[in-house]
């Protein structure tokens, strides 16, 4: 126990910079949505009992004889207090340290940074950040936490008011667990109101598992009944269809975070080898963090409806990361840990089922609702092209519910081709899907790689978002037609073209051109690797393709980018002999200013496809004596 001369002063400690940061911002600027305080303390509240549940199944006398885990909200109108209270895991002192003095997570800046100045969506991201507690400030004017952890003797009263520092001293407190006791701001009085509380419970925590109980109006003596306000079963333990659209959602509120409706669910109840049942939702919105690398991720698990943990990663694969639901499984041991997680055959089945339930649900909205599954597309298509790389199994099934942008349907916005419904147009003769990677649908639309595919009417898929280039490397064919890069290799559109003539007169002409394409090779030496007449260029002078195995320029190009250290293979020139250009070069005698007009058709090739020029003042002193002499 302490001594008594702390009990008496009070130790003094500094918040961390950030949690001061993020408490001065929870009082001046979240007017709005106030009430979220109370769902977020309740939250820890029921977290606090999971946890202590969890332990318990080790060392079953920390339940000791208080096992009916619970939490309590009091109500002191005289005081303008009020005090949530569970009897759940409880905080050492310096628990109360580090979880209410500082931000463990590297979550705080990033809500920092991520705040909009809109009250109503900031006070949402709060719970998504792991910042949840410090929303007591908003509507207290000074906070006390007490509590004393399970299996210990001692308890600790953690006090602030929220400006730069909190205060730690030992008390008396019989009872296990935590009690959050808030003195209310002047005109916060409405959370002293019964009936505002129950109705705020109900609205945000009516499926926590865990029986909240008000405290019911009464004085002195008359005090301290309580009743029940929420349901308190597990939602997803209910039948199905006793359950309504408002649960299912109000559900989802507390898993992701997210104020908005979920676009769907797919809630099922296995029997039979495996006994498990599965809650998994489909949010409307990307989370903030969808690119993170420590962004949340996975289900939610339960064993036998005992809480086990949150953000089980290896329960989904990675490209369903924007799912959020819940597992609670029959089969696994209570105490299974995340290392056990890795390899365990359960787990595997249940996953892989999970897969396909995501994805039946996603192609149900493509079937039938067409405007929510423009919201996958739109929010989750790109994450869901890393399926394509990362799940073989499931490559198929993918492949069928991603939408691309093509020469066809170039349209801004949400891509709309199907690859079944490209094959399906492609005219006879075509014998590959063709794409082009690009940084921008703008880019990819003014592309010269894509002339002569234009000029046969021959559609090509338009991919502009970072993975595309590991998802079609990933792809080697879809329905048997392979997918070639317009940008790559040599690619001829013969098959495909019907006028004859025209093509024997572009044969003559390549073969007269074929000694200025080997002038330019050694004028080019080092540049590239070969120049050769384009099959694919009608209105440019030239322009670069890739090697027939080799990594695409994009690619390459992405790369660098992301400050990799690409080999750089050289590229293939490609040039068109109908170019005014080209005629000027063939009629070029002296060697000097062939090597200008080399030059010029080389660097106009790199700008043409979104590159970076190695010497851009040289280029354009080279244009202006080419066009004004000098
Ligand atoms: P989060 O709940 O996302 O971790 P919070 O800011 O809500 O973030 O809480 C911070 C931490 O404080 C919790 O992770 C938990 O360790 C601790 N905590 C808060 N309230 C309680 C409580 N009632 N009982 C036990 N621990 C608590
Ligand atoms: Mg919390």
């Amino acid at each position: 126990m302490a001594d008594s001369a702390t009990q008496q002063t009070p130790e003094t400690h500094e918040f961390q910079a950030e949690v001061q940061q993020l408490l001065h911002l929870m009082i001046h600027s979240l007017y709005s949505n106030k009430e979220i305080f109370l769902r977020e303390l309740i939250s820890n509240a029921s977290d606090a009992a999971d946890k202590l549940r969890f332990e318990a199944v080790q060392n079953d006398s920390l339940l000791a004889d208080d096992a009916e885990l619970k939490v309590e909200i009091d109500v002191d109108a005289d005081q303008r207090q009020l005090t949530i209270r569970d009897n759940g895991i409880g905080m050492s002192r310096e628990e109360l340290i580090d979880n209410l003095g500082t931000i463990a997570r590297s979550g705080t800046r990033k809500y920092l940074e991520a705040l909009s100045g809109d009250a109503a969506r900031d006070s949402n991201l709060i719970g998504q950040f792991g910042v949840g507690f410090y929303s007591a400030f908003i509507v207290a004017e000074s906070v006390t936490v007490r509590s004393r952890k399970a299996g210990s003797d001692e308890a600790w009263a953690w006090t602030s008011e929220g400006a730069g520092s909190y205060t730690l001293q030992p008390v008396d407190k019989a009872a296990r667990g935590t009690e959050v006791v808030l003195t209310l701001r002047e005109d916060e009085d409405e959370f002293l109101q019964r009936p505002r509380l129950s109705h705020i419970v109900k609205t945000y925590s009516d499926h926590i598992s865990l029986p909240i109980r008000l405290q019911q109006e009464g004085e002195g003596e008359d005090a301290g009944g309580y009743e029940t306000v929420n349901k308190g079963t597990a939602l997803w333990a209910r039948p199905k269809g006793e359950i309504s659209e408002e649960e299912y959602n109000e559900l989802f509120h507390t898993l992701a975070w997210d104020a908005g409706e979920a676009l769907g669910w797919a809630h099922n109840k296995v029997e039979g080898k495996l006994e498990y049942t599965s809650l998994l939702f489909i949010p409307s919105k990307a989370p903030f963090d969808l690119y993170d690398r420590d962004s949340r991720r996975g289900l939610k698990l339960y064993v036998r409806r005992v809480f086990i943990m949150d953000d089980a990663e290896k329960l989904l694969p990675n490209y369903l990361r924007f799912v959020r639901g819940v597992i609670d499984s029959n089969d696994l041991p209570l105490n299974v840990s995340r290392e056990i997680l890795q390899s365990n055959r359960v787990i595997e089945q249940i996953k892989a089922a999970c897969v396909k339930r995501v994805l039946s649900l996603i192609e149900g909205f493509a079937k039938n609702e067409p405007e929510k599954f423009e919201t996958v597309l739109r929010e989750f298509g790109p994450v869901l092209k890393e399926g394509v790389v990362e799940d073989p199994d499931n490559r198929e099934q993918i492949l069928k519910i991603l939408r691309f942008a093509s020469t066809k349907h170039a349209e801004a916005g949400v891509p709309q081709v199907a690859l079944a419904d490209y094959v399906e147009r492609m005219p006879a003769g075509q014998d590959a899907i063709y794409y082009l990677t690009a940084e921008t649908r703008k880019a990819a639309l003014s592309s010269p790689h894509l002339e002569m595919f234009k000029a046969k009417d021959v559609e090509v898929l338009l991919l502009t978002d970072r993975v595309d280039e590991w998802m079609v490397n990933a792809i080697p064919e879809f329905m048997d037609k392979p997918l070639k890069s317009v940008a790559r290799g040599d690619i001829k559109l013969d098959s495909i073209v019907t006028d004859e003539a025209a093509q024997a007169e572009k044969e003559k002409v390549a073969e007269g051109f074929k000694a200025t394409c080997e002038r330019l090779t050694s004028a080019l030496d080092g540049r590239v690797k070969e120049v050769r007449v384009s099959e694919r260029l009608t209105d440019s002078a030239a322009c670069l393709v890739a090697p027939e195995h080799a990594m695409s320029r994009h690619l390459e190009r992405l790369l660098a980018q992301a400050g990799e250290n690409v080999p750089g293979s050289e590229p293939i020139l490609e040039v068109n002999p109908q170019h005014a250009l080209m005629q000027r070069l063939k009629d070029t005698p002296a060697d000097a200013d062939f090597a200008e007009y080399a030059m010029l058709v080389y660097e106009q090739a790199v700008l043409a496809e979104g590159g970076q020029l190695e010497e851009p003042a040289a280029f354009v002193a080279r244009v202006n004596r080419l066009a004004f002499g000098g």
